[in-house]
């Protein structure tokens, strides 16, 4: 049994009852949203995944996709009727990760699904190495090892660190921060953010000042530069 949760956001109580029903047989929490408003309301909940209509009454998923990735990278599979070859590119170049062409078999649904799902879990499983070996970041044990030594980490840092890191090269905005790693926002975030970080700066950089790993973009965010060792450990 898994227990990941999926979001469905589709209008045809038909269609989304057949895909909730055979994703709950394959041992899965699912909720289902009808409209754009109420399925932004829903996912920051969470979710592992979200299956995304095009066609919604009262928001183009084009639209909801774009607000979504704006905090969120969580796998999106986006369902339509429309299938020209454009429609399709410019689906994942809103971000969406797969599409699925209307009519389509509830069973290459389910597998896609699994594909992303799996494909989600590997990207967040193995061990980062950065610079040579001098950081380390794994993501099961929880632990970051400057060198050898493990570093006393707090989970927010530790999930603060990993976010960055596997975004890496990529400008990270505090609000997809706070988004990620506490799964909602509250007044002031921003600040709890920039304390978190300049925490994780003097735990791994030699000189926090002049960081090697974390740098600020000012007016936009964080990125990370550290430079990725070829093999994972
Ligand atoms: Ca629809």
């Amino acid at each position: 049994m898994t227990n990941e949760k999926i979001l469905v956001i589709e209008d045809e109580e038909k269609i989304s009852g057949i895909v909730k029903s055979y994703l709950e047989r394959e041992g899965f929490t699912v909720t289902v949203a009808n409209t754009g408003q109420k399925a932004l309301q829903l996912i920051k909940g969470g979710h592992d995944l979200i299956i995304l209509d095009l066609m919604l009454p009262d928001m183009e998923g084009e639209t909801l996709c774009s607000r979504v990735r704006e905090f969120s990278d969580v796998p999106i599979i986006m369902l339509t009727a429309k299938s020209s070859e454009d429609e399709r590119v410019r689906g994942l170049g809103l971000g969406a990760d797969d599409y699925v062409v209307k009519p389509f078999s509830t069973r290459e649904l389910v597998a896609r699904v699994k594909a992303h799902l799996r494909r989600a879990q590997k990207k967040e499983s193995g061990v980062l190495s950065f610079n040579n070996g001098l950081l380390k970041i794994d993501p099961q044990a929880m632990e970051v090892r400057k060198g050898d030594s493990p570093i006393p980490f707090t989970t927010t840092e530790f999930k603060i660190l990993l976010y960055l890191a596997q975004k890496a090269q990529v400008v990270i905005n505090r609000f997809q921060i706070v988004n990620k790693v506490l799964g909602y926002e509250f007044d002031g975030y921003d600040r709890v953010i920039d304390a978190h970080i300049k925490n994780i700066r003097h735990k791994i950089e030699e000189n926090p000042q002049n960081p090697l790993f974390i740098k600020t973009v000012y007016g936009a965010g964080y990125k990370f530069v550290g430079q990725p060792d070829d093999k994972r450990f």
